[in-house]
Protein backbone atom coordinates (compact mmCIF):
# COMPACT_ATOMS: atom_id res chain seq x y z
CA UNK A 1 0.00 0.00 0.00
CA UNK A 2 1.32 3.39 -1.34
CA UNK A 3 2.18 6.00 1.59
CA UNK A 4 -0.27 9.43 2.27
CA UNK A 5 1.33 12.25 0.79
CA UNK A 6 -0.03 15.54 2.15
CA UNK A 7 0.40 17.91 -0.26
CA UNK A 8 -0.92 21.47 0.52
CA UNK A 9 2.03 24.01 1.05
CA UNK A 10 2.65 25.39 4.78
CA UNK A 11 3.38 28.65 3.81
CA UNK A 12 -0.13 29.38 2.25
CA UNK A 13 -2.24 32.01 4.11
CA UNK A 14 -5.39 32.96 3.43
CA UNK A 15 -6.49 35.65 1.04
CA UNK A 16 -7.18 39.10 1.91
CA UNK A 17 -10.77 40.15 2.68
CA UNK A 18 -12.41 41.69 -0.17
CA UNK A 19 -13.19 44.45 1.45
CA UNK A 20 -9.09 44.79 1.69
CA UNK A 21 -8.71 44.42 -1.57
CA UNK A 22 -11.38 47.15 -2.52
CA UNK A 23 -10.33 49.78 -0.38
CA UNK A 24 -6.65 48.73 -1.76
CA UNK A 25 -7.19 49.68 -5.03
CA UNK A 26 -8.95 52.94 -4.31
CA UNK A 27 -5.81 53.67 -2.22
CA UNK A 28 -3.53 52.56 -5.37
CA UNK A 29 -5.88 55.32 -7.43
CA UNK A 30 -5.83 58.04 -5.36
CA UNK A 31 -2.17 57.92 -5.07
CA UNK A 32 -2.15 59.06 -1.69
CA UNK A 33 -0.48 56.17 -0.09
CA UNK A 34 1.95 58.03 2.24
CA UNK A 35 0.26 58.38 5.41
CA UNK A 36 0.75 62.22 5.79
CA UNK A 37 -0.39 62.31 2.31
CA UNK A 38 -4.10 63.29 3.17
CA UNK A 39 -6.65 65.69 2.08
CA UNK A 40 -8.16 68.52 4.02
CA UNK A 41 -9.92 66.72 6.86
CA UNK A 42 -9.11 63.57 6.03
CA UNK A 43 -7.86 60.92 8.72
CA UNK A 44 -5.28 58.57 7.03
CA UNK A 45 -5.60 54.92 6.98
CA UNK A 46 -2.74 54.52 8.70
CA UNK A 47 -3.88 56.87 11.71
CA UNK A 48 -6.92 54.60 11.27
CA UNK A 49 -5.53 51.40 12.25
CA UNK A 50 -3.36 52.79 15.06
CA UNK A 51 -6.70 53.75 16.36
CA UNK A 52 -8.51 50.47 15.85
CA UNK A 53 -5.45 48.32 17.19
CA UNK A 54 -5.18 50.64 20.03
CA UNK A 55 -8.46 50.07 21.13
CA UNK A 56 -8.47 46.38 20.08
CA UNK A 57 -5.48 46.29 22.91
CA UNK A 58 -7.11 47.67 25.43
CA UNK A 59 -4.08 50.50 25.44
CA UNK A 60 -3.81 53.83 24.75
CA UNK A 61 -1.33 54.14 22.33
CA UNK A 62 -0.47 52.53 18.91
CA UNK A 63 1.92 53.43 16.88
CA UNK A 64 1.96 51.95 12.91
CA UNK A 65 5.63 51.08 11.50
CA UNK A 66 7.57 49.13 8.55
CA UNK A 67 8.35 45.98 10.54
CA UNK A 68 7.87 43.60 13.77
CA UNK A 69 11.51 44.24 14.15
CA UNK A 70 11.99 47.89 13.57
CA UNK A 71 9.37 48.38 16.40
CA UNK A 72 11.11 46.39 18.72
CA UNK A 73 14.14 48.31 18.32
CA UNK A 74 12.83 51.76 18.78
CA UNK A 75 10.63 50.18 21.85
CA UNK A 76 13.91 50.15 23.33
CA UNK A 77 15.24 53.17 21.95
CA UNK A 78 11.74 54.97 23.42
CA UNK A 79 12.39 53.61 26.73
CA UNK A 80 15.70 55.29 27.49
CA UNK A 81 18.29 51.88 26.47
CA UNK A 82 21.74 53.82 26.58
CA UNK A 83 24.81 52.55 24.15
CA UNK A 84 26.39 49.09 25.62
CA UNK A 85 23.65 48.35 28.02
CA UNK A 86 22.92 44.94 28.87
CA UNK A 87 19.09 43.44 27.41
CA UNK A 88 17.94 40.14 28.68
CA UNK A 89 15.89 37.77 26.58
CA UNK A 90 15.06 34.19 26.30
CA UNK A 91 17.01 32.50 24.22
CA UNK A 92 14.46 30.77 22.16
CA UNK A 93 13.07 33.23 20.22
CA UNK A 94 13.42 34.74 15.79
CA UNK A 95 16.44 35.95 15.16
CA UNK A 96 15.35 39.68 14.20
CA UNK A 97 14.90 40.07 18.56
CA UNK A 98 18.63 40.29 19.38
CA UNK A 99 19.05 41.75 16.07
CA UNK A 100 16.76 44.76 17.35
CA UNK A 101 18.49 44.39 20.53
CA UNK A 102 21.53 45.08 18.80
CA UNK A 103 20.22 47.53 16.48
CA UNK A 104 19.00 49.64 19.47
CA UNK A 105 22.67 49.64 20.58
CA UNK A 106 22.60 47.26 23.88
CA UNK A 107 24.04 44.21 24.49
CA UNK A 108 21.46 40.65 24.54
CA UNK A 109 21.87 38.52 27.40
CA UNK A 110 20.13 35.38 26.70
CA UNK A 111 18.30 33.46 29.69
CA UNK A 112 17.08 29.78 29.88
CA UNK A 113 13.58 28.26 28.69
CA UNK A 114 12.06 25.36 29.89
CA UNK A 115 10.66 22.47 28.59
CA UNK A 116 7.23 24.09 27.53
CA UNK A 117 9.52 26.52 25.49
CA UNK A 118 8.81 29.75 27.84
CA UNK A 119 11.68 31.51 29.55
CA UNK A 120 12.82 30.11 33.21
CA UNK A 121 12.09 32.14 35.71
CA UNK A 122 14.59 30.81 38.39
CA UNK A 123 17.15 32.04 35.72
CA UNK A 124 15.96 35.27 34.65
CA UNK A 125 15.78 36.03 38.31
CA UNK A 126 19.44 35.02 38.34
CA UNK A 127 20.17 36.61 35.78
CA UNK A 128 18.18 39.62 37.06
CA UNK A 129 20.56 39.71 40.19
CA UNK A 130 23.66 39.01 38.19
CA UNK A 131 23.54 41.69 35.53
CA UNK A 132 21.32 44.48 36.80
CA UNK A 133 20.62 44.83 33.52
CA UNK A 134 17.36 47.58 33.24
CA UNK A 135 15.42 46.05 30.39
CA UNK A 136 13.66 42.51 29.42
CA UNK A 137 12.66 42.17 25.82
CA UNK A 138 10.18 38.83 26.49
CA UNK A 139 9.64 36.92 23.61
CA UNK A 140 6.30 35.06 23.31
CA UNK A 141 7.85 32.73 20.83
CA UNK A 142 5.72 30.30 19.05
CA UNK A 143 2.42 31.64 20.84
CA UNK A 144 4.17 30.25 24.70
CA UNK A 145 3.34 32.61 27.02
CA UNK A 146 5.63 32.39 30.65
CA UNK A 147 3.79 33.40 33.92
CA UNK A 148 2.95 36.51 33.14
CA UNK A 149 2.22 37.55 36.40
CA UNK A 150 5.10 36.11 38.22
CA UNK A 151 6.94 37.68 35.08
CA UNK A 152 5.88 41.09 36.24
CA UNK A 153 6.58 40.40 39.67
CA UNK A 154 9.98 39.97 38.99
CA UNK A 155 10.70 43.21 36.87
CA UNK A 156 9.27 45.13 39.54
CA UNK A 157 11.71 43.86 42.48
CA UNK A 158 14.67 44.26 40.63
CA UNK A 159 13.60 47.61 38.63
CA UNK A 160 13.82 46.07 35.13
CA UNK A 161 11.24 47.84 32.15
CA UNK A 162 9.37 44.84 30.04
CA UNK A 163 8.87 45.11 26.48
CA UNK A 164 7.10 42.22 25.10
CA UNK A 165 7.52 41.10 21.62
CA UNK A 166 3.71 39.71 21.04
CA UNK A 167 4.88 38.78 17.23
CA UNK A 168 3.19 34.93 17.92
CA UNK A 169 0.81 36.22 20.77
CA UNK A 170 -1.53 38.76 18.78
CA UNK A 171 -4.77 38.15 19.77
CA UNK A 172 -3.81 35.73 22.92
CA UNK A 173 -3.91 36.31 26.62
CA UNK A 174 -2.87 35.19 29.79
CA UNK A 175 -5.83 34.94 32.54
CA UNK A 176 -8.22 37.14 30.43
CA UNK A 177 -5.45 40.01 29.86
CA UNK A 178 -4.20 40.20 26.64
CA UNK A 179 -0.73 39.17 26.03
CA UNK A 180 1.06 42.85 25.20
CA UNK A 181 -0.51 44.92 27.72
CA UNK A 182 1.91 43.50 30.65
CA UNK A 183 4.63 45.01 30.05
CA UNK A 184 5.56 48.94 29.07
CA UNK A 185 5.37 48.52 25.42
CA UNK A 186 4.53 45.46 23.27
CA UNK A 187 5.78 44.61 19.86
CA UNK A 188 3.67 42.91 17.23
CA UNK A 189 4.58 41.95 13.23
CA UNK A 190 2.03 41.52 10.01
CA UNK A 191 4.36 40.03 8.17
CA UNK A 192 2.95 37.93 6.27
CA UNK A 193 3.27 34.30 8.17
CA UNK A 194 1.91 36.28 11.59
CA UNK A 195 -1.88 37.06 12.82
CA UNK A 196 -2.54 39.93 10.51
CA UNK A 197 -0.53 39.64 7.03
CA UNK A 198 0.53 43.12 5.15
CA UNK A 199 3.15 41.49 3.61
CA UNK A 200 5.36 43.52 6.37
CA UNK A 201 4.73 46.19 9.09
CA UNK A 202 4.68 46.46 12.98
CA UNK A 203 2.77 47.79 15.82
CA UNK A 204 4.00 49.30 18.27
CA UNK A 205 1.50 49.73 21.93
CA UNK A 206 1.71 51.32 25.03
CA UNK A 207 0.53 53.60 27.85
CA UNK A 208 3.20 55.53 28.59
CA UNK A 209 2.87 59.02 27.03
CA UNK A 210 6.68 59.94 26.84
CA UNK A 211 7.28 56.46 25.17
CA UNK A 212 4.83 56.77 22.18
CA UNK A 213 6.03 60.39 21.76
CA UNK A 214 9.31 59.11 20.99
CA UNK A 215 8.59 56.17 19.25
CA UNK A 216 6.35 58.66 16.99
CA UNK A 217 9.30 61.02 16.01
CA UNK A 218 11.82 58.08 16.15
CA UNK A 219 9.54 56.36 13.09
CA UNK A 220 9.97 58.97 10.83
CA UNK A 221 6.88 61.45 11.64
CA UNK A 222 8.63 65.05 11.09
CA UNK A 223 6.17 67.84 12.18
CA UNK A 224 3.56 66.12 11.09
CA UNK A 225 2.95 63.58 14.58
CA UNK A 226 -0.10 65.49 15.06
CA UNK A 227 -1.75 63.27 12.62
CA UNK A 228 -1.51 60.16 14.40
CA UNK A 229 -3.90 58.19 15.24
CA UNK A 230 -3.20 58.50 18.77
CA UNK A 231 -0.99 60.25 20.71
CA UNK A 232 -0.46 62.18 23.68
CA UNK A 233 -1.10 65.63 24.54
CA UNK A 234 1.10 68.34 22.42
CA UNK A 235 2.84 69.79 25.52
CA UNK A 236 4.25 65.97 25.82
CA UNK A 237 6.04 66.96 22.26
CA UNK A 238 7.59 70.33 23.07
CA UNK A 239 11.14 68.55 23.86
CA UNK A 240 10.72 65.01 22.44
CA UNK A 241 10.37 66.44 18.92
CA UNK A 242 13.85 68.03 19.13
CA UNK A 243 15.64 65.82 20.76
CA UNK A 244 14.73 62.78 19.24
CA UNK A 245 16.23 61.64 15.99
CA UNK A 246 14.22 60.46 12.89
CA UNK A 247 14.88 56.57 12.40
CA UNK A 248 12.45 56.92 9.35
CA UNK A 249 10.21 53.71 9.18
CA UNK A 250 6.53 54.22 8.74
CA UNK A 251 3.48 52.48 7.62
CA UNK A 252 1.84 53.34 4.40
CA UNK A 253 -1.99 53.52 3.47
CA UNK A 254 -2.21 50.71 1.30
CA UNK A 255 -0.63 48.37 4.19
CA UNK A 256 -2.85 49.97 6.92
CA UNK A 257 -5.99 49.56 5.05
CA UNK A 258 -4.86 45.82 4.36
CA UNK A 259 -4.50 45.08 8.04
CA UNK A 260 -7.74 47.44 9.12
CA UNK A 261 -10.52 44.95 6.78
CA UNK A 262 -8.62 42.22 8.71
CA UNK A 263 -8.81 42.93 12.09
CA UNK A 264 -12.48 42.71 12.90
CA UNK A 265 -11.88 39.03 12.14
CA UNK A 266 -8.71 38.42 13.90
CA UNK A 267 -10.14 37.02 16.99
CA UNK A 268 -12.67 34.45 15.17
CA UNK A 269 -9.00 33.58 13.45
CA UNK A 270 -7.47 32.91 16.60
CA UNK A 271 -10.35 30.38 17.35
CA UNK A 272 -10.00 28.83 13.59
CA UNK A 273 -6.41 28.18 14.44
CA UNK A 274 -7.33 26.92 18.03
CA UNK A 275 -9.71 24.33 16.55
CA UNK A 276 -6.34 23.46 13.75
CA UNK A 277 -4.34 23.02 16.60
CA UNK A 278 -6.10 21.23 19.51
CA UNK A 279 -7.23 18.73 16.27
CA UNK A 280 -3.58 18.19 15.81
CA UNK A 281 -2.72 17.97 19.49
CA UNK A 282 -4.90 15.25 20.38
CA UNK A 283 -3.59 13.54 17.51
CA UNK A 284 -0.37 13.49 18.18
CA UNK A 285 -0.93 13.19 21.95
CA UNK A 286 -2.01 9.81 21.36
CA UNK A 287 1.72 8.66 20.43
CA UNK A 288 3.54 7.72 24.21
CA UNK A 289 6.88 9.26 21.91
CA UNK A 290 5.62 12.60 21.28
CA UNK A 291 5.98 14.88 23.98
CA UNK A 292 3.24 18.33 23.76
CA UNK A 293 4.15 21.76 26.02
CA UNK A 294 2.06 22.14 28.95
CA UNK A 295 -0.07 24.40 28.55
CA UNK A 296 -1.52 26.17 31.29
CA UNK A 297 -5.39 27.00 31.49
CA UNK A 298 -4.58 30.72 32.55
CA UNK A 299 -2.84 30.90 28.89
CA UNK A 300 -5.38 31.81 25.93
CA UNK A 301 -2.79 30.72 22.81
CA UNK A 302 -2.88 31.20 19.50
CA UNK A 303 -2.33 27.93 17.88
CA UNK A 304 -0.56 29.04 15.15
CA UNK A 305 1.77 26.89 14.82
CA UNK A 306 2.48 23.74 16.78
CA UNK A 307 5.94 22.32 18.95
CA UNK A 308 6.76 19.04 19.89
CA UNK A 309 9.30 17.01 21.24
CA UNK A 310 10.68 13.29 20.56
CA UNK A 311 13.16 13.13 23.56
CA UNK A 312 14.08 9.67 22.98
CA UNK A 313 15.57 10.84 19.54
CA UNK A 314 19.82 10.77 19.07
CA UNK A 315 20.68 13.47 16.93
CA UNK A 316 21.29 10.95 14.46
CA UNK A 317 17.71 10.14 14.18
CA UNK A 318 16.69 13.48 14.23
CA UNK A 319 17.43 14.29 10.11
CA UNK A 320 15.94 10.90 9.18
CA UNK A 321 12.84 11.94 10.54
CA UNK A 322 12.55 15.49 9.11
CA UNK A 323 13.19 14.02 6.08
CA UNK A 324 10.78 11.25 5.85
CA UNK A 325 8.36 13.67 7.42
CA UNK A 326 9.05 15.81 4.46
CA UNK A 327 8.65 13.40 1.69
CA UNK A 328 5.50 12.97 2.61
CA UNK A 329 4.60 16.61 2.29
CA UNK A 330 4.66 17.49 6.27
CA UNK A 331 7.00 20.40 6.49
CA UNK A 332 8.69 20.12 9.99
CA UNK A 333 11.22 22.56 11.22
CA UNK A 334 13.83 21.18 13.84
CA UNK A 335 15.23 23.76 16.05
CA UNK A 336 18.17 21.65 17.56
CA UNK A 337 20.06 22.58 14.09
CA UNK A 338 23.09 23.68 14.37
CA UNK A 339 23.37 25.02 11.28
CA UNK A 340 20.97 27.74 10.99
CA UNK A 341 17.76 27.09 7.97
CA UNK A 342 15.09 29.23 6.29
CA UNK A 343 13.43 31.28 9.13
CA UNK A 344 14.90 29.12 11.88
CA UNK A 345 18.53 29.37 13.69
CA UNK A 346 19.66 28.38 17.45
CA UNK A 347 20.68 31.40 19.74
CA UNK A 348 24.46 29.88 19.50
CA UNK A 349 24.32 30.44 15.26
CA UNK A 350 24.39 34.55 16.40
CA UNK A 351 28.64 35.22 16.77
CA UNK A 352 28.11 38.66 16.65
CA UNK A 353 26.69 38.02 20.35
CA UNK A 354 29.91 38.78 22.92
CA UNK A 355 30.10 35.85 24.54
CA UNK A 356 28.06 32.94 23.01
CA UNK A 357 26.32 32.08 26.38
CA UNK A 358 26.08 28.53 27.58
CA UNK A 359 22.46 27.90 28.02
CA UNK A 360 22.82 23.63 28.40
CA UNK A 361 18.66 23.36 29.19
CA UNK A 362 17.69 25.49 26.65
CA UNK A 363 20.02 23.29 23.83
CA UNK A 364 18.48 20.41 25.41
CA UNK A 365 15.18 20.90 24.75
CA UNK A 366 15.89 22.78 21.11
CA UNK A 367 17.94 19.55 20.21
CA UNK A 368 14.46 16.86 19.93
CA UNK A 369 12.37 20.25 19.14
CA UNK A 370 10.23 20.17 16.34
CA UNK A 371 7.84 22.78 14.62
CA UNK A 372 5.24 23.01 12.23
CA UNK A 373 3.25 26.21 10.89
CA UNK A 374 -0.79 25.75 10.78
CA UNK A 375 -1.88 27.83 8.40
CA UNK A 376 -5.85 28.75 7.89
CA UNK A 377 -5.78 26.91 4.84
CA UNK A 378 -5.91 23.94 5.97
CA UNK A 379 -8.82 22.22 7.65
CA UNK A 380 -9.56 20.53 10.51
CA UNK A 381 -9.42 17.14 8.38
CA UNK A 382 -6.18 17.74 6.91
CA UNK A 383 -4.78 17.67 10.85
CA UNK A 384 -5.66 13.94 10.96
CA UNK A 385 -3.71 13.21 7.92
CA UNK A 386 -0.25 14.85 9.21
CA UNK A 387 -0.89 13.83 12.45
CA UNK A 388 -0.98 10.01 11.28
CA UNK A 389 2.33 10.78 8.97
CA UNK A 390 4.05 12.28 11.74
CA UNK A 391 2.76 8.77 13.80
CA UNK A 392 4.04 6.79 11.08
CA UNK A 393 7.36 8.44 10.80
CA UNK A 394 8.13 8.18 14.24
CA UNK A 395 7.24 4.97 14.46
CA UNK A 396 9.43 4.15 11.00
CA UNK A 397 12.77 5.50 12.69
CA UNK A 398 11.80 3.03 15.98
CA UNK A 399 10.81 0.07 14.34
C1 LIG B 1 8.40 37.79 12.93
C2 LIG B 1 8.98 37.96 14.28
C3 LIG B 1 9.59 39.14 14.68
C4 LIG B 1 9.91 40.27 13.75
O1 LIG B 1 8.92 40.66 12.95
P1 LIG B 1 9.22 41.28 11.47
O2 LIG B 1 7.96 41.99 11.19
O3 LIG B 1 9.50 40.14 10.57
O4 LIG B 1 10.39 42.19 11.62
C5 LIG B 1 10.00 39.24 15.99
N1 LIG B 1 9.83 38.23 16.85
C6 LIG B 1 9.29 37.06 16.50
C7 LIG B 1 9.15 35.99 17.51
C8 LIG B 1 8.85 36.89 15.20
O5 LIG B 1 8.34 35.71 14.82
Amino acid sequence: MSKTVFSKPFTQQEAIPETGIEHAVEILRSGRLHRYNTLEGETSETALLEREYADYMGQRYCLACTSGGYSLHIALRAAGLKPGEAVLSNAFTLAPVPGAIDNAGGKPLLVEIDENYCVDLAHLEAMMQQSKARFFMISHMRGHIADMVAVVELCTKYGVTLIEDSAHTMGASWNGKKSGSFGKIACFSTQTYKHLNSGEGGLLTTDDDDIIARAIIYSGSYMMYERHGTLPDADVFADIRLDTPNYSGRMDNLRATILRAQLPGLDQNCARWNERYRSLENRLSQNSRIQLPYRPEQESYVGSSLQFRIAEFDQEQVPAFVSGCAQRGVELKWFGNVEPQGFTSRYDSWRYLENTPQLPQTLEVLATTFDLRIPLTFTVEDMEIIGSIIDEETAAIFD
